[in-house]
């Protein structure tokens, strides 16, 4: 049996940034990263947006050139899926092999959460979560004229921009009553709303799909509760994901939505950590409730406090979380977690594209949106970070930078 001193299961954006820190503080142990698709570390945010629009090539998506994991003496099992842990005997099984750790990171990220009506089985029903996901898709878009998107999440909404580029007809379909409904307030639903109309989008909100009606194992339309039919040749599923912790959780591991880990990132199990999209934490930005995230930012971050416990510095997780999403000409630079808010500023005039949501909870700033307003995210931080509780006339005014609002 292969033995390693860290062992990383799951090669995206944490795993990748777990043996990059890992590294970079000077561990010299053995390192392998085993990831069930067959590239090495890439970035996913291009894959609805840069990637998908053609224009960035993949090569230019990797988190790290393909020879940087051999130079730093990074085993990489591609192509390999961990069907199951034992934590008594501390190894992972492999294809019916057993690899060996002292210390195990899990970092699966989670799948697409897919629909389960009728016709969602069509071979041109996609989701957008890895490359090969893309690649489909780009596979057959020459002979796509018409797309549904169901989901009015980011990844719905950035796939929509892409579309309507390369000219489709695009239906994009929400159940709620807004678009983003899950992680933003009203004002900036409303204003990603009219965005897409603008450019020819046919957004529906409140929209209640039955199934989809399929022609030789293709999706040929998307049947609406109220009977009518969408003709489409392509429908994209972006409903959220299904956290990737069944082996874990197998094995012993607490959890339910995700893996739970501690301040550490430390599962219930001895000597295993997980980190990104999969563990569960309790954060400080939410007031200590217990959540996923799914960002990048999370994913970096998680993973430099599980590699600062395993080297022995050990800094607990307490990162300001932000996110990103290009839309059109559009960047959204999000700072803080809005999840309960009870007030809402709006700095600067939707109408100029460029303008800002502030989120406040008891009167304490607690997050920005922030569209084409790098200022505003870039000095929203600090305001974030103390839980100030600021002057809200001069907040919701543009020619006051951030930095200068007063107290309330
Ligand atoms: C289309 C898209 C756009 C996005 N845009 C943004 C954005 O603009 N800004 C932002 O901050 N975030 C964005 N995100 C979210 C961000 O990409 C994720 O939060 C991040 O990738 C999480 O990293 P992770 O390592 O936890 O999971 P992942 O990057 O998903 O990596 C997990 C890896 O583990 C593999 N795996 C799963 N199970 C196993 C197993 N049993 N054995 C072996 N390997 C396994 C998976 O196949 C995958 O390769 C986007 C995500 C998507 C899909």
């Amino acid at each position: 049996m292969s033995l390693y001193d860290v062992l990383i299961v799951g090669a995206g954006h944490a795993g990748a940034q777990a043996a990059i820190s890992l590294r970079q503080s000077g561990f010299e142990g053995s390192i392998g990263m085993i990831g069930d698709e067959k590239d090495p570390p890439y970035e996913r945010p291009p894959l609805s947006k840069e990637y998908f629009a053609g224009d960035k090539p993949f090569e230019r998506i990797l988190i790290r050139p393909a020879a940087f994991w051999e130079e730093r003496n990074i085993d990489m099992l591609l192509g390999k899926r961990v069907k199951s842990v034992d934590p008594a005997g501390k190894f992972v099984t492999v294809g019916g092999k057993e690899i060996g750790y002292d210390k195990l990171i899990w970092c699966t990220g989670g799948s697409p959460r897919m629909l389960t009506c009728n016709g969602a089985e069509a071979d041109n029903v996609h989701a957008v979560r890895r490359r090969a996901d893309v690649d489909a898709m780009m596979a057959k878009m020459d002979s796509v004229r018409h797309v549904t998107i169901i989901g009015g999440g980011y990844i719905g909404l950035e796939a929509a921009a892409v579309l309507t580029k390369f000219g489709k007809t695009v239906v994009l379909l929400e159940a709620l009553d807004r678009v983003l409904a899950r992680v933003a307030g009203e004002p900036l639903s409303r204003f990603y709303e009219a965005e897409h109309r603008a450019h020819g989008v046919d957004l529906r909100t409140g929209a209640r799909m039955d199934c989809i009606e399929v022609a030789d194992g293709k999706a040929t339309a998307v049947l609406m509760a109220d009977g009518e039919r969408i003709e489409t040749d392509m429908v994209i599923v972006g409903i959220g994901i299904v956290p990737e912790t069944g082996p874990l959780i197998a094995a012993g591991a607490a959890g339910g939505n995700g893996v739970d880990v501690d301040e550490y990132c430390r599962t219930s199990l001895p000597d295993i950590y997980a980190i990104g999209d999969c563990a569960a934490h309790a954060n400080r930005f939410a007031g200590g409730a217990t959540m996923r995230l799914e960002s990048v930012q999370n994913a970096n971050d998680q993973a430099k406090t599980a590699v600062s416990h395993i080297v022995g510095t050990g800094e607990p997780y307490n990162a300001v979380p932000w996110f990103w999403s290009n839309q059109y000409d559009l960047k959204l630079q999000t700072v803080g977690l809005s999840t309960g808010f009870d007030d809402v500023v709006v700095r600067g005039d939707p109408d100029s594209r460029s303008f800002s949501v502030v989120y406040l909870k008891g009167g304490k700033v607690i997050a920005l949106d922030c569209v084409n307003a790098v200022k505003d995210y870039v000095q929203g931080r600090a305001h974030v970070l103390s839980g100030a509780a600021l002057d809200k006339e001069q907040l919701a005014d543009p020619t006051i930078p951030l930095k200068e609002v007063g107290l309330a």
